[in-house]
Formats: C-alpha cells, sequence, structure tokens
C-alpha cells in the first residue's frame, strides 16, 4: 500500500510562499517523478509528504487516512539520502541494520531484513566491509538498503545521484529502476534532470515555483506538452520554440518543433539557414542552424553520418505533424 493524496497542500516560509495549495495523487505502486528548475520547490514538497516540514495548510493522506499531523517515524514512508550519509565506521550490515536498531526491533528479524535487502540489490558478500571499502554505486546501494528495511509503503529520493558521475549515474538508474519493479512500491523521486524523469518515471510532475506545470506520462509530456514551459523542460536537445513571423503564419504566437522533427538538406526546403557548430555524438549530429525565421539558432538532429561545415548554406523543412502551436499566454493549442 502506498497511495499518496495532497489536497490543497500549501507551504509557505515566513511570507513567503514557496508551494501554493497544490492538488496531486500519487497511486500505489507508481513511480512518480518531481522535475523542475533548481529552487522550484521539489524539496520542500517531498519533505512535506515525509513530514520532515509541517504544512502550512491543506491535507496529505497516505493509504486513506489523514497523516498531515503524523510525525515522519510513524507516516511509513522511508527517505533514500545520499550515499555520503552512511557511517564510516559501520559495517555495510550494520549501516543496513541501523534504522531497525534504532527502533528496538527483534533482532532476528532485523538479520532477516537486512538478508532480503541484502539480496534484493547484490551486497551479500559485501555485508562485513565498511563503506570505504566499495564502490560509489555499492555505496549508494547501501544508502538504498537502508529504507528497503523498514519495508515502507513508499520510498521518497531527493536527487540521489546527483553527486555521481556520468556513467555510475546511468547504472544506478537502471537499478533503482528495476528496484521498483521487483517491490512494485510506491517511489517519488525527485530530481532537476529532465532525462532522469524521462527514462525512470511512470508519471512525471513538472514543477516551477511552486506549482504544477503539468502532469502525465514521459510519452504525454513530450509528445503533447501543456505550455511553453513544459514544452522547453522535456526532451533533449530541447524543442526549438519560434515566434515573431513565421508562428503568426499559424496565427498563433509561437510555435514549437523539436530537433527530431526537422528535416535537413543542402538543396531545398522551408527555411533557409547557414550551420554554426555541429555535435558529433556518433550516434545522431545536432546541427545549431542559423535560420531566417529565428534569431536563436534551431538546433537540428540529424543521423551521426551527416557532415556539414560550419557556414554551410542549408535547408530546414519541419515535419507538419510534430508542430506544436502555443497563443500568446504560452498555452498549447490542440
Ligand atoms: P528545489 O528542491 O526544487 O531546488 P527547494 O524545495 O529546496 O527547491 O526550495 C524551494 C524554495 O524554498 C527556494 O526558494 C528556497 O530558497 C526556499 N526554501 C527552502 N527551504 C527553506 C527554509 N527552510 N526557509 C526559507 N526558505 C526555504
Ligand atoms: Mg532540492
Amino acid at each position: 500500500m502506498g497511495r499518496i493524496v495532497l489536497d490543497k497542500v500549501r507551504k509557505a516560509f515566513g511570507e513567503v510562499e514557496v508551494i501554493p495549495p497544490l492538488d496531486l495523487t500519487i497511486e500505489d505502486g507508481e513511480f512518480t517523478v518531481f522535475v523542475g528548475p533548481s529552487g522550484c520547490g521539489k524539496s520542500t514538497l517531498l519533505r512535506l509528504i515525509a513530514g520532515l516540514e509541517d504544512v502550512s495548510g491543506g491535507v496529505i493522506s497516505i493509504d486513506g487516512t489523514d497523516a498531515t499531523m503524523v510525525p515522519p517515524a510513524k507516516r511509513g514512508l522511508a527517505m533514500v539520502f545520499q550515499s555520503y550519509a552512511l557511517y564510516p565506521h559501520m559495517t555495510v550490515r550494520k549501516n543496513i541494520a541501523f534504522p531497525l536498531r534504532m527502533a528496538k526491533m527483534d533482532p532476528s528479524e532485523i538479520d532477516r531484513r537486512v538478508t532480503n535487502a541484502a539480496s534484493v540489490l547484490n551486497l551479500t558478500d559485501y555485508l562485513d566491509r565498511r563503506p570505504g571499502q566499495l564502490s560509489g554505486g555499492q555505496r549508494q546501494r547501501v544508502a538504498i538498503g537502508r529504507a528497503i528495511v523498514r519495508e515502507p509503503s513508499a520510498f521518497l529520493f531527493d536527487e540521489p545521484l546527483s553527486n555521481l558521475d556520468a556513467a555510475l549515474r546511468v547504472g544506478m538508474r537502471l537499478e533503482i529502476s528495476e528496484l521498483h519493479k521487483r517491490l512494485a512500491t510506491t517511489m517519488i523521486y525527485v530530481t532537476h534532470d529532465q532525462v532522469e524523469a524521462m527514462t525512470m518515471a511512470d508519471k512525471i510532475v513538472v514543477l516551477q515555483a511552486g506549482h504544477i506545470e503539468q502532469v502525465g506520462s514521459p510519452l504525454e509530456l513530450y509528445r503533447a506538452p501543456r505550455n511553453t514551459f513544459v514544452a522547453g523542460f522535456i526532451g533533449s536537445p530541447k524543442m526549438n520554440l519560434i515566434t515573431g513571423a513565421e508562428a503568426r503564419k499559424h496565427d498563433v504566437t509561437t510555435i514549437g518543433i523539436r530537433p527530431e522533427h526537422i528535416d535537413i538538406s543542402e538543396t531545398e526546403g522551408a527555411w533557409h539557414g547557414k550551420v554554426g557548430v555541429s555535435e558529433h555524438l556518433g550516434s545522431d549530429t545536432f546541427f545549431h542552424v542559423q535560420s531566417d525565421v529565428s534569431s536563436e539558432p534551431l538546433t537540428v538532429r540529424a543521423t551521426g553520418e551527416l557532415s556539414l561545415g560550419y557556414g554551410a548554406d542549408v535547408y530546414l523543412t519541419p515535419r507538419a505533424e510534430h508542430l506544436h502551436r502555443f497563443d500568446d499566454k504560452g498555452l498549447r493549442i490542440a
């Protein structure tokens, strides 16, 4: 069980309202990601759910019970902290067992839970080591193990991978997704990284300045962003947003077209432009093209085989079926 409902939850620090009244339902077993730029209120929202901050208004219910005033330890949720929060002088076994020992649980039950968690996390052979004798990924797993042994109804993660190097981040992303499939427990995961959000989430909650811009599955947000903020935030490289005369041709204020939905040709096309910087990733090439339709360069994603010199004349054609249209308030026009 782990259904979490926020009903008009708000948070102010003194005079400053960081989270205006907000409604959100997280279904049991769902992997929900809160994503948004730094300072938008992701951690605050997570801490409100955990009970580490008091709400300034509204109701938080967990599995149908009002938990708004319930202390953190009694909410049945487990927060996963970054791996550097491990005790360096304790073995892996003791680190994982720590919250249970604090709760004075029966030693045989502690043993059973630690053995289970270690097996789920492939840490069985490392239980007698200390954190200093582990890799970064293994240390992160120990931090997760400490949450697993509490058998929570939901796991709360606050940017757990932000201090790991890029390769390890990708590996841990997969491990956490895999863990979610195996445990089928509700997970709420906070990140500012839209790639993490896209790759891990069942449901993404895009936040800006404490309010929800959009809630949806990764592909819903990719295909039909509700406004220009979500359009620019979800997808990598970012969607091109074009204002001015070209947008007016479509009777709107802004048109959006993703880099992967523009065809590039040296001979013909809708928009003329000149190639600026090219980024060769091997699998793809990203061309930054200064065009007649936008003061900002347009990003175009082409195959990795394509090579065009700096300053080359090119023609771009947006694929009509992938054109996004937004009104003067930045809202999507269906
Ligand atoms: P995020 O996790 O999305 O980066 P936070 O939830 O940490 O954002 O912060 C949201 C806003 O709330 C920020 O403007 C931050 O300065 C403010 N804030 C967070 N905690 C406190 C606090 N204890 N007192 C005052 N302001 C805070
Ligand atoms: Mg934060």
